[in-house]
């Protein structure tokens, strides 16, 4: 019989599905420690299909949901489509397809494509976040957030693509230029909605303590929330009753402010300035408009700005200190306005020199060391100097101090700052989820009625975006006109859409409890799943969707919808799997594979063991076709040796077999669960295997086993052995084996060793010493050798475990 894979696949998922194998119901036979929620980010079904990159994580959450399915878990592991976006956008404006059509069929091949690699997701639970039935529950979410006051809209300066004429999201933005068409991208003030995730932010950085993720992702997200703790400093203006306030986690360098900036849209600019500097102003505000955020703030770059005229007051040594406003400061971030500190500050340096402006040094390494002018701001904590009262004071002391004094003369006060800014939660697209709101001219903001979601995507002509920088939405005019929900008067819906990231926010709610329709997920059901156990997903979203995803999750458990603080207790990334050439994968490099063409030359088990033995899930690593025909000689001879070789029901297992036995579970089970190390897992399999072909009959419950271990990684052909030889349908009904300690040390045993029938002495060696080593060892034992000495040795009778006997010749 030879490995027939194509037939042997096409059965068994054939016969999972019909059997509905992976499908989970909430069983309360399993107790609360036995339920796994196990979680696979869901793909984007884009129009090029599978990518061999996707199943790497999906055939590693599949082991872990084989695994403990037969350790007896009831195990949780759905699938669906995050499937709003921009790519089934942009191809409708090219051909004018609708997006439902291209996405509808995208997901078609996306699900063919998953299921060809044979993966248990429980597909009565399939999920699609462009289908209105799941989308009335994202609205819903967003009019909570809207009730609550966490949902506002106000004019806010975004990226706005001149080209494409819309506004594009931070992360849409590469190097200054849209991601579609390499314009580069301008600022342009819009009427937004926005998500205050600011008022989460202090939560959100601190649960981080209670989730097992990988460091680098917590960390990204600690530097993303940005909380910094300093004081707030007014400073008076020369000639105006106004102050302006900054920020600074340096209270300390207050001595060394040599000059004052503030962003050139700080509502005091134009009142500041003096007409003699008028023109310059206004010609320095015009040229930065033209720049992203990204660009204004890059280290690199020639620092830029222009002086008002005006100055404030040093509200300790009452010297004046000019204003200038500069780019390199956002109106969106802290006041707006900095106290520039050139001694100790790399960018209020290179400002300082380019215009001329003083440099002081207020702080040392050590005791009134003062520095010579140097290029590089000292920026480390020390003692202070040409501080007047506080010198001497280190870093520390004099923050406490100062703080202490400003709050006592009403100059400033203590404070806490984050980076993280409010969401910006609205686009110019038509390919979203419309926001459930109206505009009234009586009312303002009316959320419409619950009962009237989900507000459905209008059909329109037209999917691109239109001149004005509004939605094709707008373009539906029938749809745009409507009543008030509150004075029944006349109003104009909402035309921007959500973001590709709002589905995202709660899929795996949905998952738990897909076909509800009073409420976004039944809490008996959230109680008995949640919260995600193992999430599995690209590191690219650290920042995006799983901060997102976390806020959205926090509101919920705030308004009482969701019984956990946190949604994914235990995160893992996969690696980047990389072209042969060992660049990162790309049509325009051609060095794509598919995984279709490995699955029909190879086989979904072949492809599956394939990519977890590249190495440890969470690194990255180059493809290789040639080491995938390996693996498929793997799977060839394991088919081989259990159809071809004599499987014995004896109960007596040579010692060394049993050993490798018991070693061979006890090491797939712990790599298996480490949830990185499946490759040394295979590895342990191929140790097992070539041992195994050593031998003419393979006792019946070392046979089992085998295929139980390679069972949750190689499932097609695990289930065609098992069938064979226990006549039994599916292994996954069966329980995973368990390892015994004891077998896994070599035992040891004396040999009594005779020369010719006479006992000369006594050696100790394994149960696993092969009889021809037992023989070199007696021979140079000390006491033995003399016995033999240079005579020829004419024959050896080795009674196992006990007894050598040496004929030696006259
Ligand atoms: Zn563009
Ligand atoms: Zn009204």
């Amino acid at each position: 019989m030879s490995y027939d894979f194509k037939n042997i696949e096409k059965k068994w998922q054939k016969y999972w599905d019909e059997h509905h194998t992976f499908e989970v119901t909430e069983d309360n036979n399993f107790p609360e420690d036995k339920r796994l929620y196990i979680l696979d980010m869901f793909p984007y079904p884009s129009g090029e299909g599978l990518h061999v990159g996707h199943p790497e994580g999906y055939i590693a959450t599949d082991i872990l949901t084989h695994y403990y399915k037969m350790k007896g878990y009831n195990i949780l592991n759905p699938m669906g489509w995050d499937a709003f976006g921009l790519p089934a956008e942009n191809y409708a404006i090219k051909t004018k397809t609708h997006p439902a059509i291209t996405t509808a069929k995208n997901i078609g091949v996306f699900k063919k494509q998953i299921k060809s690699l044979g993966l248990a997701y429980d597909w009565s639970r399939e999920i699609n976040t462009t289908d209105p039935d799941y989308y009335k529950w994202t609205q819903w979410i967003f009019l909570k957030l809207f009730e609550k006051g966490l949902a506002y809209k106000k004019e806010a300066p975004i990226n706005f693509c001149p080209s494409c004429l819309t506004g594009i999201a931070n992360e849409e933005v590469k190097e200054g230029k849209c991601e579609r068409c390499g314009t580069v991208v301008i600022r342009k003030n819009l009427p937004q909605w926005l998500l205050k995730i600011t008022v989460y932010a202090e939560r959100l950085l601190s649960d981080l303590e209670l989730l097992d993720w990988p460091e680098d992702i917590k960390t990204m997200q600690q530097n993303w929330i940005g909380k910094s703790e300093g004081a707030y400093i007014n400073f008076d203006i020369e000639n105006f009753n106004d102050r302006i306030e900054v920020f600074t986690t340096r209270p300390d360098t207050i001595y060394g402010v040599t000059y004052m900036v503030l962003a050139p849209e700080h509502p005091l600019v134009d009142k500041i300035t003096t007409s003699k500097q008028k023109k310059e102003i206004e010609n320095y505000k015009h040229y930065t408009s033209t720049k992203s955020e990204l660009e204004r703030t890059s280290l690199i770059k020639d620092k830029t700005g222009a002086f008002t005229g005006s100055y404030v007051i040093h509200p300790l040594t009452k010297k004046k200190i000019p204003i200038w406003i500069s780019d390199y400061i956002l109106i969106s971030y802290g006041t707006g306005a900095i106290m520039a500190v050139p001694g100790h500050d790399q960018r209020d340096l290179e400002f300082a020199q380019k215009y001329n402006l003083d440099i002081v040094q207020v702080v040392s390494p050590q005791k009134g060391v003062i520095f010579e002018k140097s290029n590089e701001a000292f920026i480390e904590e020390g003692f202070a100097v040409n501080s007047g009262k506080y010198d001497g004071l280190t870093t520390g002391e004099f923050i406490r101090e100062i703080i202490k004094y400003f709050e006592e003369n009403k100059i400033g006060k203590l404070g806490i700052t984050y980076k993280l800014r409010d969401w910006i939660f609205s686009r110019q697209r038509y390919w979203g989820e419309p926001i459930p709101i109206v505009e009234c001219k009586n009312c303002g903001h009316v959320p419409i009625p619950e009962s009237d979601l989900p507000l459905k995507l209008p059909e329109v002509t037209s999917f691109s975006p239109t001149e004005t920088g509004e939605s094709p939405l707008a373009n539906a005019k029938e749809w745009v006109k409507t009543t008030c929900p509150k004075c029944g008067g006349p109003a104009l819906r909402e035309t921007n859409t959500m973001p590709n990231w709002a589905g995202s926010c709660w899929y795996y709610l949905r998952y738990i409890d897909p076909k509800n329709k009073t409420s976004l997920c039944a809490m008996e059901k959230q109680k008995y799943w949640l919260p995600v156990d193992i999430y599995v997903g690209g590191k690219e979203h650290a920042v995006l969707h799983l901060l997102y995803a976390r806020f959205w999750h926090k509101f919920l458990y705030d308004i009482g919808c969701v019984s956990t603080t946190e949604p994914f207790i235990k995160l893992r990334n996969q690696g980047l799997i990389l072209g042969e050439d060992n660049q990162k994968m790309s049509k325009s490099r051609g060095n794509v594979v598919n995984p279709d063409d490995i699955v029909s030359e190879f086989g979904a088990d072949t492809f599956r063991i394939y990519e977890m033995f590249m190495g440890p899930l969470e690194v990255s690593k180059p493809w290789n076709t040639n080491s995938i025909k390996g693996m498929r000689r793997f799977l060839e001879r394991i088919f081989t040796l259990f159809t071809q070789t004599k499987i014995v029901k004896s109960s007596v297992i040579d010692d060394k077999l049993e050993r490798l036995m018991h070693k061979s579970i006890q090491k797939v089970s712990a790599d298996i669960e480490s949830i990185s190390s499946f490759n040394t897992a295979i590895s342990q399999m191929m140790i097992f295997l070539n041992e195994l072909e050593n031998y003419e009959e393979i006792p019946e419950i070392v046979a089992i086993n085998f295929i139980k271990l390679i069972a949750p990684f190689a499932p097609h052909i695990a289930e065609e052995l098992w069938s064979i030889l226990m006549s039994k349908n599916s292994i996954f009904n069966e329980p995973w084996p368990d390892w015994n300690d004891d077998k896994l040390q070599q035992k040891e045993v004396t040999i009594a060793v005779q020369v010719n029938g006479k006992l000369r002495g006594q050696v100790n060696v394994t149960t696993e010493t092969s009889e021809k080593e037992i023989i070199e060892i007696a021979k140079s034992n000390e006491k033995i050798k003399k016995y033999i000495s240079d005579r020829q040795i004419i024959k050896t009778i080795y009674v196992p475990k006990k007894i050598l006997n040496i004929l030696i010749g006259g």
